[in-house]
């Protein structure tokens, strides 16, 4: 049995985490903590039967009294720092899915799971679909250099570009062969932001409406031809499958571990 806390329950993210932590025979659900919705069952919140695990507020105190092995954390960009130096700090492994931390967190996590002798996980994607579709993107750009990204999220998603579109233009960026082709001479944004954002010469548009879940597409243009990969996550239960994986994975892991091809086989 895998020791599991879930930081942010409450949310629509951790409500999923429970219901797939609950459905799964070697993992226990020992602690859920959220700002919100303290002294709820977190099982009755994720449409389970109760658990008996209730919602606690205090992080810190939660992993003293429970002992669990991993904590899994989809909270919001200002916490999950805090979240995962407190986990780590307790010996706790911690799988992160919250988007919008910078290169500077990671190298402070990989920093402080180094020390700390803890395997640690944070992907901006848990959809299987997605890290295909970006490992497909990186194989692509190398033949088809001139590439966009546009990612479409719920309106209330805080970050933008989206953690997965900031990934796949990296992964493209590190793939390709030839450099990007330049904005055209007397190229004019009338509006700015007109052209989205742009990560080493590969341009990110970030769509937020209600309806979405998470969405992306890298469209690729050639002589001729455009070619378009899209991935969709209609549903949250999208990204349980790699949640589950990354949980039972992560104490195998030395550090951290950036996306979840690093747990994939
Ligand atoms: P949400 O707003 O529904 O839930 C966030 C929850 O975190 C809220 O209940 C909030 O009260 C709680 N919270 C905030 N600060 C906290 C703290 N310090 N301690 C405990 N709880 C705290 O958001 P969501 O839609 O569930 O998304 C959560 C995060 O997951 C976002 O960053 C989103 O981009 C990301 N996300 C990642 C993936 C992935 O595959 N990696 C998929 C979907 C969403």
């Amino acid at each position: 049995m895998i020791r599991v806390a879930v930081c942010g329950a409450a949310g629509r993210m951790g409500r999923e985490v429970v219901r797939a932590v609950l459905a799964e025979q070697d993992l226990q659900l020992v602690a859920a903590v959220d700002r919100e919705l303290v002294g709820a069952d977190a099982g009755t919140l994720a449409a389970c039967d109760p658990c008996r695990v209730m919602i606690r507020a205090d992080l810190v105190q939660a992993l003293a009294d429970t002992s669990p092995e991993v904590m899994v954390d989809f909270t919001i960009p200002s916490s999950a720092m805090g979240n995962i130096r407190s986990a780590i700090a307790a010996g706790v492994s911690p799988v992160v899915g919250t988007t919008g931390l910078s290169e500077a967190d990671f190298s402070e996590i990989g920093s402080l799971a180094q020390a700390a002798g803890v395997g640690a996980l944070v992907a901006a994607n848990f959809a299987i679909g997605a890290v295909l579709m970006m490992r497909f993107a990186a194989e692509a750009v190398r033949y088809m250099p001139e590439a966009e990204i546009i990612e479409l999220h719920h309106d209330n998603k805080l970050d933008s570009p989206s953690g997965t579109a900031i990934m796949t233009a990296r992964a493209m960026a590190a793939a390709r062969e030839q450099p990007a082709r330049a904005e055209p001479e007397g190229a004019v944004e009338k509006i700015p932001g007109g052209r989205g954002a742009v990560y080493e010469g590969i341009h990110i548009h970030s769509v937020r409406l209600p309806g979405y879940v998470a969405h992306q597409e890298v469209i690729l243009g050639g002589l001729g031809q455009t070619l378009t990969l899209r991935h969709d996550s209609l549903d949250r239960r999208s990204f349980m499958p790699g949640v589950v994986l990354a949980v039972r994975k992560v104490r195998g892991l030395t550090g951290l571990a950036i996306g979840l091809d690093a747990v994939m086989g």
